[in-house]
């Protein structure tokens, strides 16, 4: 019988499901590297804190160009991507990245200041596979990273 424990180590107290992915991180890679990809310096630097203080690694870019530029020469695991953006708005990234044969399968979570539908059919139109709207709630948000990195992972390695 499956005697699974309920939480990783006292150290971490994570669940099982969660433990699995935080083990496989520690033990097969780094941890994960996320792309911020943002424009205005406030938000920037207060997501991109709070993402490292959790353990990720944060690469930032702030514009959409050097966003697609960024997710090509670092292969990050995940790319949060602000859609009003110079130079590329991150539409126009997005579909970058889904174009990409080396960056298709990086997962993209759209984040936009409106809470209004149209943009949310417009970001999954694009390429998007989440969206989330500002103000950031950072629980909310990791939940979000977290089931695409897990999708992720699980279709990369299978055990058990
Ligand atoms: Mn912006």
């Amino acid at each position: 019988p499956e005697d699974h424990e309920t939480s990783c180590c006292i150290a971490c107290a994570r669940s099982w499901t969660t433990a699995r992915r935080h083990v496989s991180y520690r033990f097969n890679r780094a941890m994960p590297k996320i792309l911020l990809v943002e424009d205005n310096e406030m938000n920037r630097d207060m997501l991109s804190r709070r993402l490292q203080r959790r353990g990720y690694e944060v690469l930032i870019a702030v514009d959409g160009q050097s966003g697609v530029d960024m997710a090509q020469s670092e292969s990050p695991d995940i790319v949060l991507m602000d859609m009003s953006l110079p130079v590329l708005d991150g539409w126009e990234a997005t579909r970058c990245l889904k174009a990409g044969a080396e960056t298709r399968k990086i997962p993209v979570i759209a984040l936009t200041a409106h809470a209004m539908s149209s943009d949310r059919e417009k970001a999954l139109e694009a390429g998007c596979d989440e969206y989330d709207t500002k103000p950031i709630e950072l629980t909310r948000l990791i939940g979000k990273i977290e089931t695409l990195l897990g999708a992720k992972s699980t279709g990369e390695s299978k055990t058990s």
